[in-house]
């Protein structure tokens, strides 16, 4: 699954892999997932806190890894990777990539999705809402659940994000190319409403 940040892949990638019976993969939930404390942690933290990709020889291993453990023998959904060409093409020397689903929606979208998003500070609570597209929040820059104030992510203002837009047309769009060069690649349109994009997903992989 392959789509600009906020379009919605990983939401459709879990969706997918329920509905197949197949593991979610997604290098980004590994790579929170690492204790902060250990070697690895703490260097995968430092590219993700500054927006930008981990090593590719990182990610290769982790997902060499994963792709070890017995419940992929039917397949898997991968989510974030491959990410960029040099990550692909070692991919491909140990995996088959059967099918590329890529997500698509305007940059101009992906910007509105991103910059309307407010988290609630109170960190017992941490509920999210979207001035953009939904759940608005009732009174503006306050949070329905528990009255606390809402903020923006430091990494989701509007220069953040347009930097992290271009790495995706600059590294992960070659990916994109790479494959359908090899014919696999569906595009699915990521704009609407989640229950729809996954109904196009699923028609045009011709699954029930
Ligand atoms: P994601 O949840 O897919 O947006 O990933 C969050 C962060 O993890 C990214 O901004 C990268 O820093 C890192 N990351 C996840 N997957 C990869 C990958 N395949 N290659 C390099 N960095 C990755």
């Amino acid at each position: 699954m392959i789509g600009v940040q906020a379009s919605g892949k990983g939401t459709q990638a879990k969706l997918l892999a329920e509905k197949l019976k197949i593991p979610h993969i997604s290098t980004g939930d590994i790579f929170r997932s690492l204790d902060d404390e250990s070697e690895l942690g703490k260097k995968v933290n430092e590219f993700m806190e500054r927006g930008e990709l981990v090593p590719d020889d990182i990610v290769m291993e982790v997902v060499k890894e994963r792709l070890k453990k017995d419940d992929v023998r039917e397949g898997a959904i991968a989510d974030g990777f491959p990410r960029n060409i040099d990550q692909a093409k070692r991919l491909d020397e140990f995996w088959t990539v059967e099918t590329v689903v890529h997500i698509k929606i305007t940059d101009e979208e992906a910007i509105k999705r991103i910059t309307g998003r407010r988290i609630c500070t109170n960190t017992e609570c941490n509920a999210i809402y979207n001035v953009n597209t939904s759940p608005i929040p009732t009174t503006e820059g306050m949070c329905d659940k528990c009255g606390s104030d809402l903020k923006q992510r430091e990494d989701e203002t509007e220069e953040a994000v347009k930097e992290r837009i271009q790495t995706f047309h600059d590294e992960t769009e070659p990916v994109i190319e790479h494959y359908k060069a090899k014919g696999v690649v569906i595009e699915v349109d990521g704009m609407g409403e989640i229950a729809e994009v996954q109904k196009r997903i699923l028609v045009k992989l011709n699954i029930d």
